[in-house]
């Protein structure tokens, strides 16, 4: 299978999230369950205007869930989902002003909280994360594909079994170093503070399921 490469400034983007010496990692729960709540607001929206739609307001939500013994933490919404040419398009280079003016601010005025104050997207998801896997199917598309990447030397796309609209990602979360603990993100009562501290205004329910010890 192929390797794409990430355009040039995704990839500095990515190297900082990679290397980051962030104290405040938890953050990229919040991109990727803002990400879902996005997705799912562009079902909503579909639905008003198209009447072949109907939005049944139980059938939308984000699930996290974390599996301690396989170290994953999966993302899992019932949005509009995403393409191959959409997963190419959004998720192989920086799609936003925000991460942007995050880099170029970084660059004017280190030591600042800097990441706090921009949304920085998805590659955030390389804080915590050694391996991301983006499994999602579209919209009316009966293909589903899944996206992966180890970090900055590129990702893959192929084609995947999946059930349903929307899109799972799967964090492959990094083993623990001398100095920075990574296990608490596979941890119930963290991933319950961090949800209620970020994203506590998001209008779709956010399930939870831990498994493993
Ligand atoms: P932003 O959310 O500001 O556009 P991100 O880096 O967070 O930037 O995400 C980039 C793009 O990837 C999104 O705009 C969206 O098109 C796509 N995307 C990311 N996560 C999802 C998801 N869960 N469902 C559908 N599309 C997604
Ligand atoms: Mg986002």
């Amino acid at each position: 299978m192929e390797k794409m490469q990430f355009k040039a400034e995704s990839k500095r983007l990515l190297e900082m999230m990679i290397n980051s010496i962030y104290s405040q990692k938890e953050i990229f729960l919040r991109e990727l369950i803002s990400n879902s709540s996005d997705a799912i607001d562009k079902i909503y929206y579909r639905a008003l205007t198209d009447e072949s739609l109907s939005f049944n307001k139980e059938d939308y939500y984000i699930k996290v869930i974390a599996d301690k013994d396989n170290r994953t933490l999966m993302i899992r919404d019932t949005g509009i989902g995403m393409t191959k040419d959409e997963l190419e398009e959004h998720l192989g280079v920086i799609a936003k002003s925000g991460s942007l003016a995050f880099k170029t601010e970084n660059e004017a005025k280190d030591g600042h909280d800097i990441i706090g104050q921009f949304g920085v997207g998805f590659y955030s998801a390389f804080m915590v994360a050694d391996v991301v896997t983006v499994r999602t199917k579209a919209l009316g598309s009966d293909t589903a594909y899944q996206w992966k990447s180890e970090g900055a030397d590129g990702y893959t796309i192929d084609t995947c079994e999946k059930d349903g609209v929307g899109t799972e990602i799967i964090l492959t979360i990094k083993e623990n170093t001398e100095d920075e603990s990574y296990d608490e993100y596979l941890e119930e009562y963290r991933l319950k503070a961090i949800i209620k501290k970020y994203s506590d205004f998001i209008r779709y329910p956010i399930k939870m399921d831990v498994t493993g010890r």
